[in-house]
């Protein structure tokens, strides 16, 4: 599924050409690798947010 999108059942799809979009349209990613960034990216920047949240205690 989207890892940028709230609604959860917005699945990844591959392209003939090699692009990757989410089923609604709003992401797309112009290859497999970057799309890999992207969710890497995205789960460091949660663990981050994390992180942050439990020093505050
Ligand atoms: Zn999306
Ligand atoms: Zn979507």
């Amino acid at each position: 599924m989207c890892p940028f999108c709230k609604d959860k059942s917005c699945k990844v799809t591959e392209r003939p050409d090699g692009k990757l979009a989410c089923d609604c349209g709003k992401h797309s990613w112009p290859n497999a690798a970057v799309y890999a960034e992207a969710l890497r990216r995205k789960n460091l920047t949660v663990v981050k947010a994390v992180h942050t949240w439990t020093q505050g205690f």
